[in-house]
């Protein structure tokens, strides 16, 4: 089976893409292909930064490889946290921290219209591909919601009346920003064959 390296550690988006990519290519990990450096992500937009993450493992290990990025777009904040949302309250920060700074920057804002974005960067046999997916949505009043992760609990996709904490896995792999990127870069590598 052919085989593509996913520039992450993550065991939760590993799991994902394996099930989803089972039959077409064998995925691994950045710990499985030995590579232990952490690979700094400066650049300033989320294109940039996936394209970093996947042109490292490529050129230093000369393999397929795919990275992703993502960021919440909140409109009435000029588009932040954007490629800065996982540190949006700080250098180390929970999400917990993030979602309480969220709320607080919007405390009292009319316009909470926001959209998670996810740029994948694919490094195969030479070439380079982009794939974006969008969710669009807004910011709730209030966090609801246990499952999923991040600013999961104060956002509510358009089209539905619960956050994607509320939502559960299924129904937010569908309809988001992640999972349409992924279905993007899925059916080009199927089309490949
Ligand atoms: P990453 O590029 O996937 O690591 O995402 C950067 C940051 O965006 C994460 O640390 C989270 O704070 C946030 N984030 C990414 N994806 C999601 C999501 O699906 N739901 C909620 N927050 C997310």
């Amino acid at each position: 089976m052919k085989q593509i390296v996913f520039a992450t550690n993550n065991k939760n988006k590993l799991r994902e893409m394996r099930e989803i990519m089972e039959g077409l290519y064998e995925v691994k990990s950045l710990e499985e292909i030995g590579c232990h450096e952490d690979i700094v992500e400066d650049a300033d937009t989320i294109e940039g930064n996936a394209k970093i993450k996947a042109d490292f493992v490529t050129n230093k290990f000369h393999v397929n490889c795919f990275a992703d990025d993502t960021g919440l777009e909140v409109e009435a904040l000029g588009g932040a946290p954007g490629v800065y949302s996982a540190r949006y309250a700080g250098e180390h920060c929970s999400y917990q921290d993030n979602v309480d700074k969220m709320l607080a920057a919007m405390k009292g804002q009319t316009n909470r219209k926001a959209a998670f974005r996810t740029c994948i960067a694919l490094n195969l046999d030479g070439k380079s591909y982009y794939f974006e997916g969008r969710c669009d949505g807004h910011i709730t009043e209030q966090q609801r919601g246990t499952e999923g992760f991040g600013y999961d609990p104060i956002f509510q996709p358009d089209g539905y009346d619960q956050t994607f904490a509320e939502l559960g896995h299924e129904v937010k792999n569908a309809i988001s920003h992640r999972g349409r990127a992924t279905q993007k870069l899925i059916a080009f590598l199927r089309d490949l064959g």
